[in-house]
């Protein structure tokens, strides 16, 4: 057995990443420019988006999709509890009230038909609607409670997140969110690989934002990208990303460009460099190759861990390709003599590491202190959280390195029998 920390993380790179990098430091031009367009255009066929729009975070695009998308001041965004800050935090800069959900304990993905009652309140404005749904189990305590003070608010966008990877069930998400008027913007900052009904997630819903942050399976270091088939949206996209300028940098300092521009509002300063955008054409090159891999990690582990008592392991789709952004197991409640907590730290003492995703967004302070949430609020996401250890899935784990993975796992599970 080799031995060396395995750490739950890596970035994949080789000798064309810091090439293509080398020759953008090279050329002169560092800021936006070809180099993210090429990216931008490649980026959309791979999606089987009519467009993509480059930015410097998943963050920046979902906060402003949902600009664009209209959503202000009292609206209400409907989105998982089981996601990470920005999700959440983007309805928050403009106003609206970030109104959470709880997930489907077997795909842990936001809860459509929940999503569906929660909608249905929403538009009757009553505030015994939301009573009756909340008492028939049709929403989770803590939806039911913000949405019981916002009687008649307008739904301004639903936000699903493709979970580790695993597409959420759009069909049902965007049936829920027709119902409301309100358009579906995608978290998809696990998902590039993913599809849904043989689509790219990329390709479905209004708007999909992307992540290409250092630990997701496509990364520029930090970096972003919208999809969407709605040119006037993805055109105020990109004008917001600079400032809210008519024609970026590029367009004005070229030889076919003009010195001219207007201020057309005030936007934000959220583009990405041609820097960037060079490892991420470098990245996108070979993503398939690298998913696959991918893939065969993530068959190995539920191979391996098939007859361990102890764990539930992650939904896979039907037909469909699951990202395996991550592979999170959930320890089933009372089949170990030991907690979560001291799961990951007998796995670092066997060299191997690990994370947690997500602490659900109701137990952090911003949110629960916002709208009075406890503890019991999101039962299926508070079990998840306490139960989830994510395990290191990356292409440049070996084949070794697998297979300590699954052995330490399973000795843990073996040695720790309740
Ligand atoms: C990483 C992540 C984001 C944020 O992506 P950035 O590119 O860092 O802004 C958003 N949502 C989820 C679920 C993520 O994991």
């Amino acid at each position: 057995m080799s031995e060396g920390f395995i750490p739950f993380s890596r970035p994949y790179f080789d000798d064309s990443d810091v090439e293509a990098v080398a020759a953008v430091i090279r050329s002169g031009w560092w800021t936006t420019g070809p180099r993210t367009r090429e990216f931008e255009e490649a980026f959309a066929v791979y999606q089987g988006a009519e467009h993509a729009v480059a930015l410097n975070s998943c963050t920046a695009g979902l906060h402003l999709a949902l600009l664009a998308a209209g959503v202000g001041e009292g609206d209400l965004v409907l989105t998982s509890t089981y996601t990470f800050a920005a999700t959440a935090e983007v309805g928050l800069y403009l106003g609206a009230v970030p109104v959470l959900f709880d997930i489907d304990p077997r795909t842990m993905n936001l809860e459509a038909s929940a999503l569906a009652a929660a909608v249905e309140c929403a538009a009757e404005g009553d505030r015994g609607a939301v009573e009756r749904a909340a008492d028939e189990g049709r929403v989770a305590p803590g939806t039911a409670r913000v949405l019981a003070g916002r009687a008649g608010a307008r739904v301004g966008a639903v936000v699903p997140v493709h979970f580790a990877g695993l597409a959420c069930d759009m069909d049902a998400v965007g049936r829920a969110a027709a119902a409301g008027g309100a358009p579906v913007i995608a978290d998809a900052a696990h998902a590039v690989e993913t599809t849904s009904g043989g689509a790219h997630v990329g390709a479905l819903g209004d708007v999909c934002a992307f992540s290409f942050y250092a630990t997701k399976n496509l990364s520029t270091g930090e970096g972003g990208m919208v999809t969407t088939d709605d040119g006037e949206l993805a055109e105020r996209v990109r004008r917001l990303s600079l400032h809210g300028i008519s024609k970026d940098a590029w367009n004005r300092y070229t030889a076919e460009g003009s010195w001219y521009y207007e201020i057309m509002e005030a936007g934000y300063k959220y583009n990405l460099t041609d820097i960037a955008a060079a490892l991420g054409l470098a990245q996108l090159g070979r993503l398939d190759r690298l998913h696959d891999r991918r893939a065969r990690i993530a068959t190995r582990y539920s191979e391996a861990f098939a007859d361990l008592g102890a764990l539930t392991l992650p939904a896979a789709p039907d037909g469909d390709t699951h990202a395996w952004h991550l592979y999170v197991v959930r320890l089933r409640p009372d089949t170990l003599r030991i907690d979560r907590a001291r799961f990951i730290e007998e796995l670092r003492e066997r060299g191997v590491g690990s994370s947690v995703h997500f602490i659900p967004l109701h137990l952090h302070p911003l949110h629960r202190d916002m709208h009075g949430y406890r503890r019991g609020d999101f039962p299926a996401a508070e079990a998840a959280y306490d139960a989830a250890v994510s395990l290191p899935l990356y292409p440049s784990l070996t084949d070794g390195e697998v297979e300590r993975v699954c052995e330490a796992v399973r000795a843990i599970c073996e040695e720790n029998v309740a």
